[in-house]
């Protein structure tokens, strides 16, 4: 058997009108995250540490931003999409392991929800899907809560 790991980092700035959906959830708070898609920070992490486990490039080359396919697409969708590619490869997925960076509002509430719903897409255990936050402690872009952050990595198995 032979292993892959991967990493995934994301941005998104987070503006009034726009909902806040992060790892799949709608979390309400009145500010949301801005992009072309529904600019899910956790699950853009996710798909780009899965891609770059199986050396299959970036969100960017897979789901272009220019693409009206992809306006508002729920991002779901892309990490199910993402998760096809994977197994084209002959990949299977051992765990992920992700950190949330954003100062408002409070995330530990809805992980849980985050937890299940990446597991159900990506076909693994709750258990193996980890799903962590953290705040800057007021400092830089995230303290000012102009934005947040997601890290995420994989492991696949062959
Ligand atoms: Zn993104």
């Amino acid at each position: 058997m032979s292993f892959r790991i991967g990493f995934g980092v994301d941005f998104h700035q987070l503006v009034e009108g726009r909902d806040l959906w992060i790892g799949g959830v709608l979390i309400p708070h009145h500010k949301g995250a801005k992009g072309h898609s529904d600019a899910d920070v956790l699950l853009h992490a996710i798909c780009d540490a899965l891609l770059g486990a199986a050396c299959l490039g970036d969100i960017g080359v897979h789901f272009p931003d220019t693409s009206a396919e992809f306006k508002n697409i729920d991002s779901k969708i892309l990490l199910q999409r993402t998760m096809q590619l994977i197994i084209n490869e002959g990949y299977s997925i051992v765990n992920v392991d992700s950190t949330l960076c954003l100062q408002a509002p409070k995330i530990r509430p809805y992980i849980i929800d985050m937890q299940t719903t990446i597991a159900q897409i990506l076909n693994i255990g709750k258990n193996d899907v980890s799903v962590k936050a953290t705040t800057t402690e007021q400092m830089g872009f995230v303290g000012r809560e102009e934005g947040l952050v997601a890290y995420a990595t994989v492991l696949l198995s062959k």
